[in-house]
């Protein structure tokens, strides 16, 4: 049964489409059969695997608010054990149109449900925002990834998405986790870099991952080739940190 990820952080801008997307071909390349869930509608994580969104007849919209089964959406993309269920620009009606509807909250749970025994890694893509539908997110989950970017102000907001976790476990998840929070734009030639780092660990202690994300000029290329990193450019230290990231999630759930 697959492990879900939701990949969260209300700020834009952070790495969460980077990292659910090259975490996810980095899992896959170590043998596991994983699903991104693309619930953002600007679809950067759908055309980031090579996905062309004018050809998608139905995407993930479909699948929260007319309940379409989620195997109908699914398009396998060019790497091998990657898989995505994509959004586009219809998801963003999601929200106001799903605040009316019943089992608001669970959709995504429910749809997962078909799904989970196909995958050993379901990861979701969460918009940039605590709405409804980074909530479906958290109920679906098992656990969070929480990216946070190297600058000043890294910890700003967090409260409030520790909050948010905090609702969703009283109310419809009570196992949630948070499984681990990865630093992302990282400059080791700056103090501030260093300070992050240790205002970071003082915060989430054990839970901040020891790989750590470099700024890396190669990562925010790929997207527009529609690639992984660890396809567009193998040797890059993007695909390097990457590959150190899937092996560390891996590690974690001993698979
Ligand atoms: P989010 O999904 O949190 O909004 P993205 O993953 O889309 O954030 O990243 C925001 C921008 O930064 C994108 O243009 C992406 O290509 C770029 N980016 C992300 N991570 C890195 C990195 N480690 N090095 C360089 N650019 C990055
Ligand atoms: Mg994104």
């Amino acid at each position: 049964m697959a492990i879900i990820i939701a990949l969260a952080n209300q700020k834009g801008g952070v790495g969460k489409t980077t990292t659910g997307v090259n975490l996810g071909a980095g899992l896959a390349s170590l043998n596991n059969h994983v699903l991104i869930v693309d619930i953002d509608a600007q679809g950067n994580a759908t055309s980031g695997v090579g996905v062309q969104k004018s050809a998608i007849d139905k995407d993930i919209y479909d699948v929260l608010v007319n309940e379409e089964p989620i195997k109908n959406v699914v398009i396998h993309t060019q790497h091998a054990g990657l898989d995505i269920a994509p959004a586009t620009i219809q998801l963003s009606g999601a929200e106001v149109e799903l605040t009316s509807q019943i089992a608001r909250e669970t959709r995504l749970q429910e749809a997962l449900k078909a799904v989970r025994d196909d995958y050993d890694y379901i990861l979701i893509d969460c918009p940039p925002s605590l709405g409804l539908l980074t909530i479906n997110a958290f109920t679906a989950c098992d656990s969070i990834l929480i990216p946070v970017q190297s600058e000043y102000y890294a910890l700003e907001g967090l409260s409030q998405l520790l909050n948010t976790i905090q609702l969703v476990r009283k109310h419809f998840n009570p196992d949630l986790r948070i499984e681990g929070v990865l630093l992302t734009m990282y400059d080791a030639r700056t103090n501030l870099g260093r300070q992050v780092n240790e205002e970071v660990k003082k915060y989430f202690k054990e839970k901040v991952y020891n790989t750590i994300i470099p700024r890396n000029v190669r990562l925010s290329e790929a997207p527009s080739h529609g690639l992984p990193i660890i396809d567009y450019d193998p040797k890059s230290t993007g695909a390097k940190v990457y590959t150190d990231l899937a092996k560390e999630v891996a590690a974690a759930h001993g698979k």
